[in-house]
């Protein structure tokens, strides 16, 4: 074991978890023998919407969760302590409307090369539990849950889609045949906590059922719908799917895209979304590739009608476009005006209740500690939708720190990190496995 520069109290940590140069470089004076909290945030502004919390609080982590939320907590009572004042820390960020069903290599398919790795797309940008919206359906989840859930970083849930085959392109996604609620339910019903919802998508026809049989399944499975409401149709009308077919909790994604008369002819958003709001039925952004407007979001909000919750509908169409990340979609909603606490509430708590996962999204005590470390940075920026035009903006969120299960696992600017000329000559790992995902020194016992 190499040591150098840690004091009596560090060569007990070393021997329990292998450390060597780390402690000594990190803020303030070397951490206790059995520290009570692995890590501090130290004087970040906390948003946290369920605990009604916006304020500058200091975040103490133990063994993967919230152990204390204080004015002022102890450094000398963390393992570790990270310095993140100036920055926002908030719940990590609950996409939940993703495509991530991909490595099957099927091609033109969300099913497939559509989709992406979440991995790479999500603790960059403080996300840290990503919904899979319909990617599979009840013949194939298997396959994505030992494809993508089980191996990810990210924390995978999963709308199923009520197409057995899920969405895997024109003539699977358009097989009434396909659509069984009970087999889709079934799957649901194995999977709780898991699949967090049925999805009906991208349907072109003129019937119903699609959409009555995935509310069959969510209601046999007690979950909630999420529609992408597909082509728009008269024989169902945008109004009548939120005002008869859906019921309380369940979803409406693409609420921004004007392609099924979320906004009348007068440039007013329809009233139907006012009533359905009024039943309970909920609205997400959806941005996608195709599903956002300014000249549909920006005359919304004014009248009040804003989303319940943020999402990407994250896929290969839409990373690299208008959309680009969750933050960028959250940046927007910041651009027409709405409190930076309520476009954190949208991309936490809500999504956390709307996915009935009500342990995510907040940072109460004994909460898991996923957490991602914002910054609201002030600038010249600009925001894209889905036909090109672009939105000036004063600001953007950055994101600086993002922890999973209390561990670091993205920070962009080594915030957690030593300075390198602190270290040893030869020095290797510099973090600790009890708050380091990313690169902790091998574990010795
Ligand atoms: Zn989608």
């Amino acid at each position: 074991m190499r040591m150098s520069r840690v004091g009596a109290a560090g060569v007990i940590l070393a021997a329990t978890a292998g450390l060597c140069g780390t402690l000594a470089t990190s803020q303030g004076p070397a951490p206790p023998a059995q520290p009570k909290f692995d890590l501090l945030l130290r004087g970040g502004h906390v948003i946290d919407a369920r605990n009604a919390i916006s304020a500058v609080r200091d975040v103490a982590i133990s063994r993967g969760t919230v152990a204390a939320v204080a004015a002022k907590l102890n450094p000398a009572d963390a393992l570790k302590t990270i310095d993140v004042s100036g920055l926002h820390v908030v719940p990590g960020l609950i996409d939940l409307h993703a495509h991530v069903y991909t490595g099957t290599g099927e091609p033109r398919s969300y099913a497939g090369d559509n989709s992406v790795y979440p991995d790479g797309f999500t603790f960059r940008v403080g996300v840290t539990t990503v919904a899979d919206a319909g990617g599979s359906g009840w013949r194939n989840f298997d396959d994505f849950k030992s494809r993508i859930v089980d191996r990810s970083k990210t924390r995978v849930l999963a709308f199923l889609n009520i197409v057995g085959n899920g969405m895997r392109g024109g003539k699977f996604e358009q097989d009434l045949a396909d659509m069984e609620a009970k087999p889709t339910a079934d799957m649901a019903l194995r999977h709780p906590g898991l699949i967090v919802g049925i999805k009906t998508a991208h349907f072109a026809g003129p019937e119903w059922a699609p959409v009555e049989r995935a509310v069959e399944a969510g209601t046999l499975a007690n979950v909630p719908v999420m529609v992408d409401f597909g082509a728009s149709q008269p024989e169902r009308p945008l109004s009548e799917l939120v005002t008869k077919k859906l019921r309380p909790g369940d979803i409406y994604t693409h609420v921004y895209s004007g392609l099924r008369g979320e906004q009348d002819s007068s440039g007013h958003v329809n009233p139907a979304l006012f009533a359905g709001r009024k039943r309970g039925v909920i609205f997400d952004v959806g941005h996608g590739g195709g599903s956002f407007l300014w000249r549909i979001a920006v005359p919304a909000i004014k009248e009040g009608f804003l989303p319940d919750s943020i999402s990407t509908d994250l896929h290969i169409g839409s990373m690299n476009s208008g959309m680009k990340d969750m933050l960028n979609v959250m940046g927007k909603f910041l651009a027409m005006g709405l409190p930076l606490d309520d476009v954190i509430a949208k991309s936490t708590w809500n999504p956390a209740r709307e996915l009935r996962q009500e342990s995510l999204g907040h940072l109460s005590v004994g909460a898991v500690a996923d957490i991602a470390v914002l910054r609201l940075e002030r600038g010249k920026f600009g925001f894209v939708d889905m036909y090109g035009a672009r939105m000036d903006a004063g600001q953007r969120l950055v994101c600086e720190l993002t922890l999973r299960d209390g561990k670091v696992v993205y920070d962009l600017n080594g915030v957690s990190r030593p300075d390198w000329r602190t270290l040893p000559p030869d020095y290797r790992q510099t973090g600790d496995a009890r708050w380091d995902g990313i690169t902790p020194a091998p574990v010795r016992r």
